[in-house]
């Protein structure tokens, strides 16, 4: 099936793409660009220095699309020189600052955009942390797009929670309340950011929250990577009651799978990491069971107490395991002597992984996640279920979606049954063994479901499905716009 763009205007849009810098928000607008790029709309790109090699290597089969690098503000207290990406900061802690620094690359955006050659930038569509590029879209009368990293299921209870009071309420950080327009869910304080119960407005996180928030409802809709029928409640209640009202609705991005050009002897039969070489050897030694894939993304922390508590579970469980660290430091927090007790039943690699590929190995069968919501997709995606155990952001939400709407998974048990209490072994065990089906029957259960769901997932995506359907018509509107 031809694209409808293609059909209806020749003249094609121009789409601008600025990701935040954090690989969990810069990755799902590559998918995107690949998907604008395969249409034929001219791309250009917006990053900083440091964060270019990796855009120019994740577009490096698409030479039509143009990569811009404007500087990255320097002497920011706390942050160190030449981290432009939050999976540098020493510390998440510095987030607030590290957000609220961008701002001060609105003049050489500004610039950017007066400069660019033809045609005219048609749609501009930027990361909701990216609050003021609004303003410089504005100034050049280019609709602005808000691209949020979440769910429409994060967004609409976060916003149903605001408007039902739970965040102002006199209950404990802990006690469960019902949401009034989802009486089914029940969340707490402790789901969401401290910041949104702050009683401090003027803190510099609350104020970023207020600045996301005041420059989404202005801009014209909202791009989110999820697809309709994941979330129909949640999309449509969105929909009805926010502002904007557009949801594009376009993923799961991941998807957007690169064309090998099998010209290419080296792309195509790329050598194997040693990780993918060691789970086709578990896959041919254990075939009932399989791997469990152990990973928290790109930006979480971890305490060392917790650090060993996830190590000496995944020991107990005896189910291989696959566990990427991000931290050279937390190496030497591991257990003394857990990798030579673990020996070839499990492998820790320290390196940059190729997440989707881990996923969609066959040998691996369940997946320990914090639940950022590019993993909890891609995982849906590869038909593999989640034991979650969220560590920040919207991940106790995503991790309600994973266990309670989508159920597709499980969470792992806190030791005070509380959303963000600490996990002993006792937990991740259990869990563990129950996620890949050694014990209880809950795992049999999450892994038909995550199968039906991967299934729908595939179709939404395939020319006609409604995410191919909704890009094409967001493709078609940004064309009339840039006619009148
Ligand atoms: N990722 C990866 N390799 C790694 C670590 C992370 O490919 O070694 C990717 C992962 O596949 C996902 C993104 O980085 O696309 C992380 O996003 P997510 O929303 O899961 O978590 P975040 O890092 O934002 O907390």
């Amino acid at each position: 099936m031809g694209s409808i763009v293609e059909e209806a205007d020749s003249s094609q849009p121009h789409v601008l793409l600025f990701p935040f810098m954090s690989k969990g928000h810069t990755i799902p607008l590559l998918h995107f660009a690949r998907l604008l790029l395969r249409r034929h709309v001219t791309l250009t790109l917006i990053t900083t220095p440091a964060n270019r090699p990796f855009i120019s290597h994740s577009l490096r089969h698409h030479p039509a699309a143009a990569v811009i690098d404007i500087p990255f503000p320097t002497d920011v207290p706390g942050i160190p020189a030449g981290v432009e990406s939050t999976d540098q900061l020493p510390s998440m802690s510095l987030f607030s600052k590290f957000a609220a620094a961008t701002a001060r690359m609105q003049p050489h955006l500004e610039r950017v955009l007066a400069t660019l050659p033809l045609p005219r930038v048609s749609l501009m569509v930027s990361d909701g942390f990216l609050w003021w590029t609004l303003q410089s879209a504005s100034k050049f009368d280019i609709p602005r797009l808000v691209y949020y990293g979440m769910s429409c299921h994060a967004n609409a209870l976060t916003r149903e929670a605001f408007v039902s009071g739970v965040f102002s309420g006199p209950q404990h950080r802990d006690e469960l309340v019902p949401l009034t327009r989802f009486p089914w869910i029940r969340v707490c304080k402790n789901d969401f950011p401290p910041e949104f119960s702050d009683s401090d407005p003027t803190s510099l996180a609350a104020q970023f929250h207020t600045d996301v928030v005041t420059s989404a409802v202005k801009s014209f809709g909202t791009l989110v990577n999820s697809f309709y029928e994941l979330e129909p409640v949640f999309v449509d209640y969105l929909s009805q009651n926010s502002t904007p009202h557009a949801y594009y609705c376009v993923g799961p991005l991941c998807l957007a799978e690169e064309e090998i050009d099998t010209r290419n002897l080296q792309e195509a039969f790329p050598k194997k990491a040693s990780w993918i070489e060691w789970l086709d050897k578990k896959h041919e030694e254990s075939r009932t069971c399989g791997v469990v894939y152990v990973a928290f993304g790109s930006q979480a922390e971890i305490s060392h107490e917790q650090l060993k508590e996830i190590a000496y579970g995944l020991e107990e469980s005896q189910v291989p395991f696959l566990w990427v660290i991000r931290r050279k430091e937390w190496e030497s927090q591991l257990p003394e002597g857990f990798e030579e007790r673990v020996g070839d039943k499990g492998m820790i690699v320290r390196d940059w992984v190729d997440q989707r590929e881990i996923l969609n190995h066959e040998g691996v069968k369940g997946f320990v996640s914090h639940c950022g919501w590019n993993s909890v997709l891609e995982a849906v995606c590869a038909g593999v279920p989640i034991l979650a155990m969220p560590m920040m952001a919207e991940q106790y939400l995503n991790a309600r979606m994973v266990e309670e709407e989508m159920k597709v998974g499980m969470r792992v048990e806190t030791c005070d049954g509380s959303v963000r209490g600490f996990v002993r072994r006792e937990g991740v065990r259990k869990k563990v063994r129950e996620l890949m089906m050694v014990e209880g029957e809950k795992g049999e259960e999450v892994r038909r479901k995550v199968g039906e769901v991967a299934e729908m997932a595939k179709k939404a995506v395939e020319d006609g499905g409604s995410s191919w359907r909704t890009l094409e018509n967001l493709l078609v509107e940004t064309c009339k716009k840039k006619k009148t």
